[in-house]
């Protein structure tokens, strides 16, 4: 399978842009990534001033990592519906402080978010 350079047409794109996501030959980099910093710009997005990736595609790589988190993070914060299922009677008013737990644990995560459209894989 031969992946040509989505900037130029040429057969040795050996490079991916992380911002496109597509396929670029080592001389349609943006020069200003060649000499500093690890993430891979293409011509095309340098061109367009493209400088973080869409929250989507941030979601979209991460989702393995986000699953895992999200899942951990029902049973700790959440485990007022499982202790219910299995019998105990818990008043209403013990939500307030997870809700208040919950805002709090959002924050870290929103950071991580903008941490992944920065920076490179
Ligand atoms: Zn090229
Ligand atoms: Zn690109």
């Amino acid at each position: 399978m031969v992946l040509n350079c989505a900037v130029c047409g040429s057969q040795f794109a050996n490079k991916r842009c992380y911002f496109c996501e597509s396929k670029i030959c080592s001389s349609c980099i943006s020069p200003a990534d060649v000499t500093g910093g690890y993430t891979i710009k293409c011509v095309n997005c340098d061109r367009r001033m493209v400088n973080k990736i869409s929250l989507l595609s941030v979601i979209r790589r991460n989702k393995i990592i986000i699953a895992i988190l999200f899942g951990f993070w029902i049973f700790t914060v959440y485990p007022i519906p499982f202790l219910q299922m299995l019998g105990y009677n818990i008043p209403a008013t013990a939500f307030h402080p997870i809700l208040i737990t919950t805002a709090i644990m959002i924050i870290p995560f929103i950071f991580m978010f903008i941490a992944w459209q920065r920076r490179g894989t």
